[in-house]
This record gives C-alpha cells, sequence and structure tokens, in this order.
C-alpha cells in the first residue's frame, strides 16, 4: 500500500508490503544519488537480523552507506548516543547534503530524526521502520532522544523524505512487542473510525497478524496519522487526539513500564482509563469498556498495575507530564467511538475514575 503525507510546506510518500525495498532502485534512486553520503543509523537488534537485506537494496541502487550500529530499543534516545551519532557522521565526513536511514523501531527512528534535525542544521532522512508500533513513530515528523528528567524531553520536528515500512521484517517481533504495536493501530481506529474499530474488537487474530493483514490495517493506521497531522502538523489542535489513552498510559509506562511492559500495553491500560471517562462526559456505554477490557485481556495485556499501584504514584507523574496545567489534567476522550474530543479533568475526578477502574477489574 501507498499514501502521501501532505504538509503545507512539503510532501512524502509512506510504502508498506514486502517489497518497497526494491523502491530504493527505483522511485528513490535519484534522492540516494544527490546525496554526497548515506548513512544507515540501525537498531543493534535489527541490525543482526535485518541490516544484509537493507544493504542489498541500497546496492542495488549503487549507494554504499556508512552504518552506525546505536543500542537496541529505548536505550538508543540518550544524549551521550546521539553525541556519538553527531562525531560519527563527523568522522566519516558528512555534510549538510548527505542522508540519513533509521532501520529500527519508534526508537531508531526518534534518534535518527533528531540526529538528522540538528546535523549541520538540518539533513535528509528515511525512515525504514521495523515494528508495528513504528506505524505510528514514523509518519508526522516527530523527532525526539530522552533526559534523565523525562521522556522525549529534547527534541524537534523534521519530516522524513521517504518512508518504506518494510513489512517482511516484522516476523521477527517479540509477542510483547506486537501487542504494544496493535495497542497504537486499534487506538488509531478508536479516534476515527467505529466500524474499524469493532471489526478489531471481533478480529481472533488480533495478536497473531499475518504480512497480508498487517499491510492493509498498517495503512490504515498511517491514514489517520497522515491525515492529522496534515491538519495540525505541530500539535495545535486535533494532534492532540493521537495521545487517547496516553495521558494516565505514560503515567502506568513510567511508574512500571521499566519492569517489563511495552509502551503500547501501557496504552491500553491508558485508553481502559479514557474509556470510563469518556462514559461520564460522553456516550460510551459501560458494556462497552467492559467489551475493551475482556478483549485486552484475552489478547494477552495485562491492567496489574492499576491493582498493584496507589493513584499518587500515578498522579504525581500525570502532573509533571508537559500535557499538565494548573492541576488539572487534560484527557482525550471520545463522544462515541471514532469521535474524540479534549477535555480537563480535575484530580477528584482522576480518582474516582481509578478507583472505578479498579472495580471493573475486580
Ligand atoms: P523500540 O524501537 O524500542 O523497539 C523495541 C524492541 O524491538 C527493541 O529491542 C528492538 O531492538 C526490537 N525490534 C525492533 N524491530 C524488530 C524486529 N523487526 N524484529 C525483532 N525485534 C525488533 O520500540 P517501538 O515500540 O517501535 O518504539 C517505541 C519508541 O517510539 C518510544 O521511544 C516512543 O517514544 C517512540 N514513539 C515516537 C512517536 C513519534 O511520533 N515520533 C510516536 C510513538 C512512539
Ligand atoms: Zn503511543
Amino acid at each position: 500500500g501507498k499514501l502521501t503525507v501532505q504538509l503545507p510546506d512539503v510532501q512524502y510518500d509512506v510504502y508498506v508490503g514486502e517489497h518497497v525495498y526494491e523502491l530504493f532502485s527505483s522511485q528513490y534512486k535519484e534522492l540516494l544519488q544527490s546525496a554526497d553520503r548515506v548513512g544507515i543509523i540501525a537498531d543493534e537488534q535489527v541490525a543482526a537480523m535485518h541490516l544484509p537485506i537493507l544493504e542489498k537494496a541500497l546496492a542495488d541502487a549503487g549507494v554504499s552507506p556508512s552504518v552506525k550500529i546505536v543500542p537496541a530499543g529505548e536505550k538508543c534516545k540518550t544524549p551521550a548516543v546521539y553525541i556519538d551519532c553527531q562525531s560519527y557522521l563527523l568522522t566519516e565526513n558528512f555534510t549538510r547534503n548527505s542522508l540519513l536511514i533509521a532501520f529500527g523501531g519508534g526508537a531508531c527512528g526518534d534518534l535518527t530524526g533528531f540526529v538528522a534535525a540538528t546535523f549541520m542544521r538540518g539533513i535528509r532522512f528515511i525512515q525504514c521502520p521495523t515494528t508495528i508500533l513504528s506505524h505510528d513513530s514514523a509518519v508526522g515528523g516527530k523527532t525526539a532522544i530522552n533526559l534523565p528528567e523525562g521522556k522525549n524531553m529534547v527534541g524537534s520536528f523534521h519530516q522524513p523524505s521517504a518512508v518504506l515500512f518494510n513489512t517482511a521484517l516484522l516476523g521477527t517481533l517479540p509477542p510483547r512487542e506486537i501487542r504494544s504495536g496493535m495497542a497504537e493501530l486499534i487506538k488509531h481506529a478508536f479516534i476515527s473510525d467505529e466500524n474499524w474499530a469493532l471489526e478489531l474488537l471481533e478480529d481472533r487474530t488480533f495478536t497473531e497478524p499475518t504480512n497480508e493483514w498487517l499491510s492493509v490495517e498498517l495503512v490504515k493506521g498511517i491514514k489517520v496519522k497522515a491525515d492529522i497531522v496534515a491538519e495540525d502538523e505541530f500539535e495545535h489542535s486535533t494532534r492532540k487526539y493521537l495521545n487517547f489513552g496516553h495521558t494516565f498510559g505514560h503515567a502506568v509506562e513510567a511508574v512500571c513500564g521499566f519492569g517489563g511492559l511495552s509502551h503500547g500495553e501501557c496504552i491500553m491500560i491508558g485508553m481502559g482509563y479514557s474509556f470510563i471517562l469518556s462514559e461520564r462526559h460522553g456516550e460510551i456505554t459501560e458494556s462497552f469498556t467492559k467489551r475493551f477490557i475482556d478483549f485486552s485481556i484475552m489478547n494477552g495485556y495485562t491492567f496489574e498495575p492499576v491493582l498493584n499501584h496507589s493513584l499518587q504514584e500515578f498522579l504525581d507523574y500525570m502532573k509533571k507530564d508537559k500535557k499538565a496545567s494548573f492541576g488539572d489534567l487534560n484527557f482525550v476522550m471520545l463522544e462515541k467511538i471514532g469521535k474524540p474530543f479534549v477535555k480537563k479533568v480535575s484530580i477528584e475526578e482522576c480518582e474516582i475514575v481509578f478507583r472505578e477502574l479498579q472495580n471493573r477489574l475486580d
């Protein structure tokens, strides 16, 4: 599948499928050859499994890239790795006319994007995402690294020149990472399209998707993201909808994510929380929330953190989160499925909803 991200100043194409790397020697040959140097920044684990496929595709396009391997997953989004990448590019004589390729999941994409955004004030880059979750992160131009004080605290908006999403690489994803990515996919359905969301909730193979199924569904998810980003590139309004499930979900991630829960698994919990809020401010029914929770548990997601931690632990984090202001917290809720809106919620109501979620899990 293919779609175009259309922004006021730039546009770029996103290709999804098993043969998309062939485009390096057709569609994108000119782009590659216009660069004086091409560099791959690759997630260590992804490189160990799949780098030859990417290198072969680039060789077919007449390109022999420099390869910088960075730590797998979130550990690459540090200031130290960021600086290391910049120094590497200088050592390898990269210039303002060079091009980077991100080869890994959302973490590697965020790092590479931020390196590209800032090396010599900005060079071009291509996203080659390798996780289901990165159907979300590779599109839209948000790039960042973490600080000890918080996630994504230093970053910028920098759009890629292209996104080539090779679904053939997804076969090696561990179950936890599949669940993580599928949570963002269903989030895209919940905020955009009731029929699609209900379809996903009936899917018996939700966390064991085939490549063919993914090629179709990921394009739908990317389209939701691309349309929202086209409307509101810098998150003044509707781009906030993409944070559905994330206000509480990020807090869960901060409190217990590093003990083994992936981002999407935490977001699934956050969406459960948001559905109860949505019952109070929209038309979501209690029985729908139950259906969502049952579906989640059936597919290997857990709500344990809600039972094992106090609200205070989550609140402490939410108050620090960059979306909080003046004691109230902003949540994305659903008027109904497919119709998101943003609303301020008091600490008292956060508490009521938390207790309610606990009760529903008993
Ligand atoms: P990740 O990049 O941390 O990768 C997770 C793990 O999967 C890593 O260990 C990695 O080595 C491994 N992996 C990656 N591809 C694999 C493959 N094909 N086979 C086997 N293993 C593979 O995780 P992620 O969920 O893709 O990304 C999470 C990151 O994305 C977070 O840092 C988050 O902040 C960021 N993010 C950014 C945006 C954005 O708009 N920029 C949006 C959502 C998330
Ligand atoms: Zn997310």
